[in-house]
């Protein structure tokens, strides 16, 4: 699950990391009342408006601006709550923006003595460890920064037993160049970030750019942070933060149904019982000269509801050119899993447009094959996985 950026900065603050402060506003009025509020808590005269949306780059994208005063500040807030705003990050279409956060501007005018640091902390899955990745080139896309001058990047794996080692946090802060107070602030701010990171439950923080102010403070200045969406369940307080209107429709509906869902580009909708047999599906359509247009798994009871409601969820995609059903019939029996296709397809009359291919194999799978065979619809059976693959070529020519 991915946080905004203001939702980000809360979860670092309560670790004790230090973040440029802000609030949020869903308009103009609430932005002129949070910079109020931000002059009075932190002193500062310029205010950073900044769009949250959950996508990088919105600076690129005109969606993170300085305001000089309260008049610029509502000015800005209005042109950018409400709009589109599209960032490399985003789809050609960009992202609504519903909220800003009004941020303390952090970057002195005229001030050469402050400097932009990359640091993200995440699961390296070769090496089974977490890793904090970081880098003198801060406040550039991280992904050129390793392309251009892979040699700026540095990273520290952390081991699960010890944890991040005090020698580690120096060495960070000596190979981004510091010393004296500004030192001693990053040792600290390594040290916070990371205890963050291990005790929310992330699968990712990353914070470009770290700031160091003229006055050698160390802080976040953005946060892009990922929950582990299975650890959603004993972190209550960050599962109240998802908001639903960052994601895509489909899976948030899919959710709700209980289906195991991710939408993907391709023109194949599969429907399948079991991650491992729903990945094996995907390679087949690959193998067949197509592409999964979604990963899709049912789980352990389909019967016609569920048949259904999971053909419901593949039609909202318009690139699906064929469905592929590819069900294995161990508890649940084939032959309820045919009639359960059958019944589903009756039921949605004419909003089924596209051929399906139904594979059951399994229990009772020779009378699943009968029942499909004499339906009388558009349906085409096979046994076993080959036959399923030159199916799904055959309808897709
Ligand atoms: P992103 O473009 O989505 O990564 O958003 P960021 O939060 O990283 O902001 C983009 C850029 O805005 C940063 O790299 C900074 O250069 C700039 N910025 C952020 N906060 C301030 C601020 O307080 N003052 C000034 N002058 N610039 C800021
Ligand atoms: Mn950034």
């Amino acid at each position: 699950m991915n946080l905004h950026e203001y939702q980000g900065k809360e979860i670092l603050a309560s670790f004790g990391v230090r973040v440029q402060r802000g609030h949020i506003a869903t308009t103009p009025k609430e932005a002129v009342d949070a910079a109020k509020q931000l002059t009075e808590e932190t002193g500062t005269g310029w205010h950073v408006i900044k769009a949250q949306v959950h996508a990088g780059g919105r600076g690129k994208g005109g969606g993170v601006k300085l305001a000089k005063n309260l008049k610029e500040v509502e000015e800005i807030a209005e042109q950018i709550i409400g709009m589109n705003l599209i960032t490399p990050q985003t789809s050609a279409a960009g992202k609504k923006v519903h909220q800003v956060l009004v941020a303390e501007d952090v970057y002195y005018p005229g001030d050469s003595e402050t400097s932009e640091f990359y640091m993200s902390v995440l699961l390296n899955r070769g090496a089974g460890r977490n890793m904090i990745m970081y880098s003198t080139e801060g406040g550039m896309d991280i992904e050129e920064v390793a392309e251009k001058t892979p040699h700026l990047i540095f990273t520290e794996e952390i081991d699960p037993a010890a944890g991040l080692l005090p020698f580690q946090a120096r060495r960070v802060a000596f190979n981004l160049g510091l010393s004296g107070v500004a030192y001693k602030e990053m040792v600290r701010f390594v040290t916070a970030l990371y205890k963050a990171y291990e005790q929310s439950d992330a699968s990712l923080f990353e914070i470009n750019p770290v700031l160091k102010t003229s006055d050698d403070k160390i802080m976040a200045v953005d946060a892009k942070v990922s929950i582990d969406d299975n650890a959603l369940f004993r972190r209550k307080n960050y599962a109240e933060m998802r908001d639903v209107r960052e994601e895509n429709p489909i899976e948030v509906e899919a959710k709700a149904l209980g289906l195991n869902y991710v939408d993907l580009d391709g023109n194949v909708g599969c429907m399948v019982n079991g991650a491992g047999l729903a990945m094996a599906t995907m390679d087949l359509i690959k193998m067949a000269g197509g592409e999964p247009a979604n990963f899709l798994d049912v789980g352990g009871t389909a019967d016609a509801k569920r048949v259904e409601e999971a053909f419901r969820i593949i039609l909202k995609d318009p690139n699906v050119k064929a469905i592929l059903i590819n069900i294995f019939g161990g508890i649940v029996r084939c032959d309820r899993v045919a009639n359960g296709v059958v019944d589903a397809y009756r039921n949605m009359g004419d909003s089924i447009q596209v051929p399906i291919i139904v594979r059951l194999q399994g229990t009772n799978a020779e009378e699943a094959k009968e029942i499909i065979d004499n339906s009388g619809l558009a349906v085409h059976s096979a046994v076993q996985f080959k036959e399923a693959a030159d199916k799904v070529e055959a309808v897709l020519k």
